[in-house]
Parts: structure tokens; C-alpha cells; sequence
């Protein structure tokens, strides 16, 4: 299902994601839908920007497969949103496993991974399970946006993301909401009447696992309260082998 170097044509990826540049949101999730129909599923972790593009795609009647990473660690505000999506959209969302439970987990790695070796657990948690879920895909499309972070600063709208380095597979990874601002997320989100994570509006905004997630001050960007005190501000399933955002 995935992509072999040899099938891509890399240049055309770069063309296309030129092209897509200034293209509204509905056009790349068109063009994407006609391309793969549901081989391009949606990964959302129910931030306000993958709540926009799952509600124009729903919209215009694109019904791409939606999953979400439940790392088993995630608030119960996000678990209550989660089931009020389902509820609106009329779909079912995904909820990829990790395959230990916390319990298991921290019988073999010791109690509260998450506070001496948060790539360890963000492995186990995110990426493996996105990793399995990836090689049954041919594009991965996220909610990711320029404006939250350094880190995501450099974000394409379609990009390749070399996903299994042991197998060389290749998926083409869409961005349909890279150029959006913070500030167009949530006009869409009050104007349409969207549920959203409740914890947005006791100061978090970017909501990951419990134990890694801290509201931030003004000031700070939209990813500072995850991985508080650790030199980490990606789990790994955007930065997976060093492919870019
Ligand atoms: S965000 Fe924290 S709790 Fe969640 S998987 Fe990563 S390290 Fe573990």
C-alpha cells in the first residue's frame, strides 16, 4: 500500500506542493480524495486545525478514514470530545493502540516513563502505532500548522516522510493546513459551532498525553507546555528519522 522510492516522483511532489501553496483548504483535500480515496486517511490528535479540515472535508464530501494515537495517557476532556466528534460527524474515529498498556509498560520500564525517558515512551506510544497504521496508507494527512512552532516553521503543504527505514516504505504526507493562523482556526471553530477540547479554554493550547502537557502563559508559543524541562518539542511522529515536518 505505501510508497516505494522508485514510485515517487519526487519532483512532481515539490511541483504540487508549490502549486497548493495559496490553494483553499477544500481544493487539496479534493484533489487528495479523487488521488487515493481512502488510502489518504486523517491523523488528528483534536486540536483546533484538524477539527477545520475534518469538518471541510466532511463537508464536501470527502469521507477520509480519521484516527487518532490514543496513548491510553490522553486528558479525559480529549476522551469527552473524542465521542461528541463522533456523535456530530456521524463517523467512527480510530483510536490506534499502543500494545502495552500503561500498566505493562511501566512493569518493564519502571513507573512514569514519561519523566526520565520521553522519547522512549513517545516511541512506544505514538510512533509505533502510527508506523503500523502508516504501512496500511498511501498519505498520511495531518493537522499541522507553520505558525505553532519552530519546529514546524518549515512545513509543506504535501511532502514525502520516509516512515520505516528498515523496510525503505515511503508515504506522501499532506499538510492541507500549513499557511492557517491560529486565529482563522478558531473564527471557523466559534462561527460553525464546533465542539473543541474543553482544556482550551483553561489556557492549554496544545493538548498532548496528561502527563506531558502544561497550559502556557502569553507569550510562549502554542507547543511550549508539552515536554516541560525535557529539550523536546516533537513526540517523534512528525520527526520520525530526521524527515521533515
Ligand atoms: S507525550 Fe508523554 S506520556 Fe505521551 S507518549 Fe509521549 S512521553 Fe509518553
Amino acid at each position: 500500500m505505501s510508497l516505494q522510492p522508485s514510485e515517487i516522483d519526487r519532483d512532481e511532489v515539490k511541483r504540487l506542493a508549490s502549486e497548493f501553496e495559496g490553494a483553499p483548504l477544500t481544493e487539496v483535500l479534493a484533489w487528495l480524495w479523487e488521488k487515493f480515496g481512502e488510502r489518504a486517511a486523517i491523523g488528528t490528535s483534536f486540536q483546533g486545525a484538524g477539527l477545520v479540515m475534518i469538518d471541510h472535508a466532511l463537508n464536501a464530501g470527502l469521507r477520509f478514514p480519521v484516527f487518532t494515537l490514543d496513548t491510553n495517557l490522553l486528558f479525559p476532556e480529549t476522551y469527552e470530545l473524542k465521542a461528541r466528534l463522533e456523535k456530530r460527524w456521524g463517523i467512527t474515529i480510530e483510536g490506534l493502540q499502543p500494545e502495552q498498556t500503561p500498566e505493562q509498560q511501566a512493569a518493564e520500564y519502571g513507573a512514569e516513563l514519561w519523566k526520565k525517558g520521553p522519547d522512549v515512551c513517545c516511541t512506544l506510544r505514538k510512533v509505533v502505532p502510527l508506523q503500523k497504521k502508516l504501512s496500511t496508507l498511501a498519505v498520511w494527512i495531518t493537522g499541522l500548522r507553520r505558525q505553532q512552532s519552530d519546529t514546524r516553521e518549515g512545513a509543506q503543504i504535501l511532502g514525502l516522510y520516509h516512515f520505516d527505514v528498515l523496510r525503505d516504505l515511503y508515504i506522501l504526507k499532506a499538510n492541507p493546513m500549513a499557511t492557517w493562523k491560529r486565529e482563522a482556526v478558531w473564527d471557523y471553530i466559534k462561527a460553525n459551532g464546533l465542539p473543541y477540547n474543553a482544556l482550551h479554554d483553561r489556557g492549554y493550547r496544545s493538548i498532548g498525553c496528561w502527563p506531558c502537557t502544561r497550559a502556557t502563559d502569553a507569550g510562549e508559543n502554542e507547543r511550549a507546555g508539552r515536554w516541560t524541562g525535557f529539550d523536546k518539542a516533537e513526540c517523534g511522529i512528525h520527526t520520525f528519522l530526521g524527515d521533515s515536518i
